[in-house]
C-alpha cells in the first residue's frame, strides 16, 4: 500500500477491520440554530452531513438494531456523525457516549464536531471515556483560509481548530481532521497552505474530502447559477496526491474522497464512482512510484 490507509491502521491495532456504527444523537450545530450562524455550511445538507443515517431510536436502540443486522459483526466503531456531536450539556452528552458503547462490541468512540464545540468539561469526561475505550475526535476544519471559511459560512475562524486541539491533545483524545478540496474560491495554492497548517500538529488521522454538491444546499443553487464549477476528477487527483506526498509519513489516512448519497447528488458526475477516483488515485501513486510522507518536511 502507498499510503497508511484506514483498513491497515485497524488491522495492526485491532487484529481486523471494525464496522462503523452511524449513530444519531440528536445534535444540531451552533452554525444552524443561530449561535454561530443560521443556514449552515453551504455544501452540508438537511442532515448534517448524515444523510445515510436512519432511524431515529435512542442509541441503544440504534446499537441492538446494527448488531441485530449483522450478527457476524464482533469489533465495531460508535461514530457520531451528523451534526455536532459535541453540542449538547456535558450530562447529555455523556450519557448518548456511554450508551454508545455500552456494547462490549464497540471498541471506539468516534465523535465529528466543530472546534468552537470542545470545552475542558468535555475533554475531561472524553478522557474517563478514553479509559474503556479508544477515542478519537473529528474535527472539520475544511480550509485555513478564513475568506473562504467565511464564504462557505463555516462559522469560526481557523485560530479555534488549535485552541481544540490543544484542549483534547493535553487530555490524551487523537484528533483526526477533515480537510475539503475543492471549495469555492479555493484554489490548488490553498490546498497547499491547508495542508501546511495542519502538518504542524501531530493528528491521531486525517479525512480528505472532494467537495460534491448535494441537493437543496446553498452551494446547489450557487452552482444552479453557474457561480461554482466542481473540480475535475483529475484535478481532484493531482491534489490528493500532493497532499498525500506531503503528509507525515504514518500519519493514518481515514479517507480519500467524499461520498453523496446517490440520490442527492447534483455534481461532479464522477463523485458517482468513488471506485473509479480510488483506483485513479493508487495509479497515479503508482505510475510516478510515490508514496505517503515521501515529500513531507517536518517542521
Ligand atoms: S458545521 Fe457541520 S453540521 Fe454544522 S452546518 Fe457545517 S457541515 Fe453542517
Amino acid at each position: 500500500m502507498r499510503f497508511n490507509n484506514f483498513s491497515s491502521y485497524m488491522r495492526k491495532t485491532y487484529g481486523g477491520n471494525l464496522e462503523k456504527i452511524c449513530l444519531d444523537g440528536n445534535f444540531t450545530c451552533p452554525n444552524r440554530d443561530g449561535t454561530r450562524g443560521v443556514g449552515g455550511c453551504i455544501f452540508c445538507g438537511a442532515r448534517g452531513a448524515g444523510d445515510h443515517i436512519e432511524g431515529l431510536v435512542d442509541i441503544q436502540g440504534q446499537l441492538k438494531n446494527f448488531f441485530l443486522a449483522r450478527p457476524k459483526v464482533k469489533r465495531a466503531i460508535a461514530y457520531f456523525q451528523n451534526f455536532t456531536g459535541t453540542y449538547a450539556p456535558v450530562e447529555v452528552l455523556e450519557r448518548l457516549y456511554l450508551d454508545a458503547i455500552s456494547d462490549e462490541r464497540v471498541l471506539v468512540l468516534a465523535i465529528g464536531t466543530r472546534p468552537d464545540c470542545i470545552s475542558e468539561e468535555i475533554c475531561v469526561l472524553l478522557e474517563k471515556i478514553s479509559t474503556r475505550v479508544d477515542v478519537w475526535v473529528e474535527l472539520g476544519l475544511q480550509t485555513i483560509d478564513d475568506d473562504v471559511a467565511a464564504f462557505c459560512n463555516r462559522g469560526y475562524r481557523t485560530e479555534e481548530f488549535g485552541r481544540a486541539y490543544e484542549m483534547l491533545t493535553r487530555h490524551g483524545i487523537g484528533v483526526v481532521a477533515h480537510m475539503m478540496v475543492g471549495l469555492p474560491n479555493e484554489d490548488f495554492e490553498g490546498t497547499k497552505r491547508t495542508l501546511a497548517y495542519l502538518n504542524t500538529f501531530r493528528l491521531a488521522g486525517i479525512k480528505i474530502h472532494s467537495v460534491y454538491v448535494m441537493r437543496d444546499t446553498k452551494l446547489c443553487e450557487m452552482y444552479e447559477r453557474g457561480e461554482y464549477t466542481p473540480l475535475s476528477r483529475e484535478e481532484y487527483v493531482r491534489r490528493v496526491v500532493y497532499i498525500l506526498t506531503h503528509l507525515p509519513p504514518d500519519l493514518i489516512v481515514h479517507r480519500i474522497t467524499g461520498d453523496c448519497v446517490k440520490s442527492m447528488l447534483v455534481a461532479p458526475e464522477w463523485n458517482r464512482d468513488k471506485n473509479a477516483t480510488l483506483s485513479e488515485i493508487y495509479d497515479a501513486l503508482e505510475r510516478q512510484n510515490l508514496t505517503q510522507g515521501c515529500f513531507y518536511q517536518s517542521n
